[in-house]
C-alpha cells in the first residue's frame, strides 16, 4: 500500500464542521496514513486564531495580568469540538497541566505549542489514529536551527511503529535541553514536509482553504487560471515575490526525496489543486506558470564614465550596503552605470546615508534615485526555451501605456523581472497575464 502524508491548516481544524470534513477526506483513502494538524484558526472574519490567543495568554501572565479567562476561551474551542463530535478523549488533564505550567512560569514556546498539541490529541481520537507527539522527534540545536537529518532519523524510527498517526505541527524540542522549540509562524507546513520525508510518502497533501495556486493574484486579475503543476523552483520565485500558499521552508525536506506536494482545498475536496514537483515534462512544456509582484522598491543608479574598466567598483558599492545592514534584491548593470534595487522598507531613513557613502566611496558622475518602483516576476520553466518572451512582455506593456523602468532575466532563466512605477503595478500584471494566457 502507498503512503500519503496530509497536513491540515488552521481553517481546516477551526471547528467541528471542519473536522468532520477532514474525517471524510482521510477515510476516503486508506493510503492517507500520517496526518499533521495546525491549531484551530479563524472560523469567520474577526475571529481569533488559537495560536494568537496563546501568545496573548503568555504575555498577560508575564505582565501579571489575569490570563485565566483568555485561556478559558482557548479551552472552550477544543471542548466545543469534542462535544459537537462526541469525541471520546480526556482534555481536562491537558488543560490542568497547561494551567499548572503557566502558573509556574513556563516558556512561551511551551504554552503556544499547546495549540497544535490539543488539536492533534483531538483529531487523533476522532480519526481513531495514534497520537504521536513531535517533542523529542523534531529536534533543534541550541540556536533553534532545525537538525534535519537527526529529525529524519527520529521521525522515521518512531513512525515505523505506527500504521496510522496524527502529529501536531509547528513545534519540536531542543536536542540538548529537551525544552519545546517552535518553528516560525505557519510552520506546520514544515512539520508535514518532515513527516512526508520520514515515512517516504508518495505524496504530501497540504490541505488548506484554497484550491491551489492561481496564475496571478485574483485581486488584480479577474478569474485567473489555476496552476495545475509547478516546479519547486518556480514556486520559490513566485513565493518570494509575494504569492503565498506554503511556508517557504516546507519545500526543502520533500524536495530532497522528490516527494511532490499537492495543495488541496478541505472545503472543495474534489478539486485537484496544484501539484508542486521537480521539473518534469508536465512543467517544462509551459511557457508561463505564474506572475507575482511586490511594491515598493527604490532604485538607486550610480553613473560613472568607464565604470566597466574600474576593478572593484561593484564590490565597493555593495560594501556600502553591507556595512549599513541593507539587503538588496537586484543589481542590474550597464557599461557606465550600476543600479541597486532595494525594497523600500529596507531603506527606511537610511537613504540619505547611503547616498552620502556612495558619493564618498564611488566618486560617481551622477546618482539618481527612483522611489516607488514595483517589481513583477514573470515565472515559467519554458521561458528560457521560448524565443520572444521579452518582446511579448514589452509589447504588452507598451500597448497598455506602461513605462518599463527595468527588465532583467534571472540567470536561472525561469523568470523575467520587470520594474514599473508602482502606480502601473496592476495594469502591468493584467497586460502581461493577458498576453500569455488565452
Ligand atoms: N498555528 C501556527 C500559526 O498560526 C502554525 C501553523 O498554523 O502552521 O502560525
Amino acid at each position: 500500500m502507498g503512503v500519503k502524508t496530509l497536513k491540515f491548516g488552521g481553517s481546516s481544524v477551526a471547528d467541528g464542521i471542519q473536522l468532520a470534513k477532514i474525517k471524510e477526506i482521510v477515510d476516503s483513502d486508506p493510503e492517507r496514513r500520517y496526518v499533521v494538524v495546525s491549531a484551530p484558526g479563524k472560523r469567520f472574519d474577526g475571529d481569533s486564531k488559537i495560536t494568537d490567543l496563546l501568545f496573548m495568554c503568555k504575555a498577560q501572565a508575564d505582565a501579571n495580568i489575569p490570563y485565566e479567562q483568555l485561556l478559558q476561551v482557548v479551552t472552550d474551542r477544543y471542548s466545543a469540538i469534542k462535544y459537537n463530535l462526541d469525541i471520546d478523549v480526556d482534555l481536562d488533564k491537558c488543560y490542568d497541566e497547561i494551567l499548572d505550567k503557566l502558573a509556574k512560569g513556563c516558556s512561551e514556546a511551551y504554552i503556544v505549542s499547546r495549540g497544535e498539541y490539543l488539536s492533534a490529541v483531538l483529531v487523533a481520537a476522532y480519526l481513531g489514529y495514534d497520537f504521536v507527539d513531535t517533542e523529542g522527534l523534531i529536534v533543534f540545536d541550541k540556536k533553534g536551527r532545525l537538525l534535519s537529518e537527526e529529525t529524519n532519523e527520529r521521525l522515521s524510527k518512531e513512525l515505523a511503529k505506527h500504521e496510522r498517526a496524527v502529529l501536531p505541527g509547528f513545534y519540536g524540542s531542543y536536542l540538548e535541553s529537551g525544552e519545546i522549540c517552535l518553528l516560525s509562524r505557519g510552520g506546520s507546513d514544515v512539520t508535514g514536509s518532515l513527516v512526508a520525508r520520514a515515512v517516504d510518502a508518495d505524496i504530501y497533501e497540504n490541505w488548506t482553504d484554497v484550491s491551489g495556486l492561481l496564475m496571478a493574484d485574483p485581486r488584480v486579475v479577474t478569474n485567473p487560471k489555476p496552476i495545475d503543476t509547478i516546479s519547486y523552483m518556480e514556486l520559490r520565485e513566485l513565493s518570494y515575490m509575494g504569492a503565498s500558499v506554503l511556508h517557504e521552508d516546507a519545500v526543502f525536506p520533500v524536495r530532497l526525496s522528490n516527494i511532490p506536494i499537492n495543495i488541496r482545498n478541505t472545503n472543495a475536496p474534489d478539486d485537484p489543486g496544484t501539484i508542486i514537483t521537480t521539473e518534469n515534462e508536465q512543467t517544462s512544456g509551459k511557457v508561463l506558470s505564474g506572475i507575482a509582484g511586490k511594491t515598493p522598491f527604490t532604485v538607486i543608479t550610480v553613473y560613472k564614465n568607464m565604470m566597466n574598466k574600474e576593478i572593484g567598483y561593484v564590490r565597493r558599492a555593495l560594501t556600502v550596503l553591507e556595512d549599513m545592514g541593507i539587503s538588496f534584491d537586484h543589481i542590474p548593470t550597464g557599461i557606465d552605470s550600476l543600479s541597486v534595487v532595494i525594497e523600500s522598507s529596507e531603506l527606511e531613513d537610511k537613504l540619505e546615508d547611503v547616498l552620502h557613502e556612495f558619493e564618498q566611496r564611488l566618486h560617481p558622475d551622477e546618482i539618481t534615485v527612483v522611489p516607488d518602483i514595483a517589481l513583477i516576476a514573470v515565472v515559467g520553466m519554458g521561458l528560457s526555451r521560448t524565443v520572444g518572451v521579452s518582446a511579448k512582455i514589452t509589447a504588452a506593456l507598451a500597448e497598455s501605456k506602461v513605462n518599463i523602468r527595468m527588465i532583467n532575466q534571472g540567470t536561472n532563466e525561469i523568470n523575467v523581472i520587470v520594474g514599473v512605477e508602482s502606480k502601473d503595478f496592476k495594469a502591468a500584471i493584467r497586460a502581461i497575464y493577458n498576453a500569455f494566457v488565452d
